[in-house]
This record gives C-alpha cells, sequence and structure tokens, in this order.
C-alpha cells in the first residue's frame, strides 16, 4: 500500500467550508448534460499567485490522455456530464477558438490531490473579476499502472512512470475517480452525516494528519475528516463503506476497536461502489441506473410546513367570544329574563 493517501477537497478560499460524501451537495451540481471543458496546465501558481514554470509541472501526453481515458471509463458512464479533455499535445498552453477552460488541473507533486467541490470549480476557471484563471484540481500523483498501453481520442498512448514514484501498481486509479468525484459534487464518506458506524479519537487524528504528506493544521483535519458533514441540501446513501470518496485510516484514529470496523476504514478504496455509480445516475440523470442496495437519503427532504393560521368563523366567534364582554352579560341576562317572564305569563293563563 501506497503512503500516500487520498486526501483533498481543497475548500472554496472565498466560501464557508462546505463538507460533503456517495453524499452529494445538491446545491453544487452542474447542470444535467453540461459540457464541461478540461484543460491542462504546464505551470503551478506560488503563494503570490506567480506562474511558477519547471519541467517537473509539465504533463507528458499520456498523463492527460490517462486521466481522460479513467474519468471516461468512470464517471462518465453513470453521470449524465461530458467531459471534453482538451490534451494539447504540443503544448501550446491554448484551448481551441472560442472555449475556456471549466475544470483547470495542474501536476504540482508537492501539492497534495484536491478539487473543488461541484459548480465551485467556476469561481475559478471563470473567475468574475478577470483575474487570470486558477487550476481547480491538482494531482499530486498519478496513480497508473506501468507500461500499459491503452486508447484515447482514437490515439494509442503506454503508460510510463508518470510522476507517481508511490509505486501505484495495481492498475487502479482511484485518486484521479475520487478527485473527479469532487467535482461533480460529491463528498467525503467518513464525514456522512447519514449514521457511519464509528468515531474519531480527535487527538489522534490531529496528530497523524498534522504528518507527512499532509502536514494539516487542525483546521485542515477538522474540514477533510472530523467535521460531519451539514445534511441539509446533501443527497446520498447511508454509509458506504466501498465509496471512491471514502479514504483509508489507520484503525488508531478510531475509538471503536475490532477486525469489522477496521476493516472499513484500513483499506482504500479504487474504484467506483455501486452506490456512487447509483448517485451519480440520481443527481445526473440520463445514463442507465446501477442499482444500489443501501438506503437512501434523498434531497429536497418533504417537511410539512405551517398552514394558513385558521380564520375563526364569524358567526361562531361572535356566539362565543374569547373573552366574554358585559354587552353579552347584560344581552344574556336579558334572554334569562324575557324567557322567565314568558314562563311566569304562561304559568299564570293555566
Ligand atoms: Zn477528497
Amino acid at each position: 500500500m501506497d503512503s500516500k493517501k487520498r486526501l483533498c477537497q481543497k475548500p472554496p478560499k472565498t466560501f464557508k467550508l462546505l463538507h460533503d460524501t456517495a453524499i452529494f451537495n445538491v446545491t453544487k451540481l452542474w447542470q444535467n448534460g453540461s459540457t464541461l471543458q478540461v484543460q491542462f496546465l504546464n505551470y503551478i501558481y506560488d503563494a503570490d499567485g506567480n506562474k511558477v514554470n519547471d519541467p517537473k509541472y509539465v504533463w507528458a501526453s499520456w498523463e492527460k490522455a490517462w486521466i481522460g481515458y479513467i474519468i471516461t471509463d468512470t464517471i462518465m458512464k453513470y453521470a449524465n456530464l461530458n467531459f471534453v479533455f482538451h490534451l494539447d499535445l504540443n503544448n501550446t498552453g491554448t484551448l481551441p477558438p472560442g472555449i475556456t477552460p471549466d475544470i483547470i488541473i495542474t501536476k504540482n507533486p508537492k501539492g497534495g490531490a484536491w478539487s473543488y467541490v461541484g459548480t465551485d470549480c467556476l469561481n475559478y476557471s471563470k473567475p468574475t473579476d478577470q483575474s487570470a484563471p486558477e487550476p481547480t484540481m491538482n494531482l499530486g500523483w498519478l496513480d497508473a499502472p506501468y507500461d500499459t498501453p491503452f486508447t484515447f481520442q482514437g490515439a494509442s498512448y503506454t503508460t510510463g512512470t508518470g510522476f507517481d514514484q508511490g509505486g501505484y501498481t495495481n492498475g487502479l486509479s482511484g485518486t484521479i475517480v475520487h478527485e473527479f468525484g469532487h467535482t461533480v459534487g460529491m463528498l467525503h464518506e467518513l464525514q456522512t452525516p447519514f449514521g457511519a458506524p464509528f468515531t474519531f479519537n480527535r487527538d489522534a487524528t490531529y496528530a497523524y494528519f498534522a504528518g507527512p504528506p499532509n502536514n494539516w493544521n487542525s483546521a485542515d483535519t477538522d474540514s477533510n475528516v472530523l467535521d460531519l458533514i451539514d445534511r441539509n441540501q446533501k443527497n446520498g446513501s447511508n454509509f458506504d463503506k466501498d465509496s471512491i470518496m471514502k479514504y483509508s485510516f489507520p484503525c488508531k484514529l478510531i475509538n471503536e476497536t475490532g477486525p469489522t470496523i477496521c476493516s472499513y476504514i484500513e483499506y482504500t478504496t479504487e474504484i467506483l461502489s455501486n452506490c456512487d455509480k447509483y448517485w451519480l445516475g440520481i443527481n445526473y440523470p440520463g445514463k442507465p441506473l446501477v442499482s444500489c442496495p443501501l438506503a437512501s437519503n434523498l434531497w429536497p427532504v418533504i417537511t410539512p410546513t405551517p398552514g394558513p393560521t385558521p380564520v375563526p368563523n364569524p358567526i361562531i366567534s361572535k356566539l362565543f367570544p374569547d373573552k366574554i364582554s358585559f354587552e353579552y352579560i347584560l344581552l344574556f341576562l336579558g334572554i334569562i329574563l324575557v324567557i322567565a317572564s314568558t314562563l311566569l305569563f304562561l304559568f299564570s293563563i293555566i
């Protein structure tokens, strides 16, 4: 198992942190059927926003093609979204005329693996202040098998060693799928509001993620691991241990013990689970729907809303007012007097 874990979900810089899992943030879904333009950048930005050029940030052709190949074969099979991967094989740094990017991917080996969530990407790829577009995703490593031929967009490629020196040799590409999961609106399964069967030991968790390769402060660990996702405006299955949006931790980070519970968090998922596929289809309908055996949590939830304030019947309320006034007492006594007088009169006749 590689030491580089899939830890990510870059929080939006200018928005409140949103934590999400196969849990979707339904407020950040792309319009169903969208075509999303994907650009690969051959440079990164430093902390001051300046471009940094270095050969290690330049994508190899097969790396770009591999990402397109994986997403075409996974997310695009189940979600009604069309990612257009602009491979820019001559590294011109441009897209075809009239095309602007929706998704911008950098390869910064020291930048971790992360993506903004859903349409938050547009805040960076299409900034309203006309400043330079920023990356919406970074892949700090590329999990691909070595020396494997594949075909994408009608051309043949062979995978190389890429920039992953860690040894993802199992032929699976969970990190790529996981990050694109965020891109289509998915959140971290371990933070599910839909019933995770464990709780984290907070001190152990902070200590673990404060170390490499994450080097997170407590706020980072809170937003990526510890904070439960608010179930408001989210949908998805009950906790899915097989979700691509789950990532693996040592069992010592949770309070519960036992081989079953540890198996939930210690193994790394590398492929879309059936529930991931199902919810991709629910949120982006149009592709054949895969069944999910877990219970569903749909949004919007239909909650009873207060009806109009009942209008009192004017006649009833006149007869039975909330507060009996002096006039009513006089009226009541008057009626009694009339009835009594009538009865006396009738008795006197008899
Ligand atoms: Zn993530």
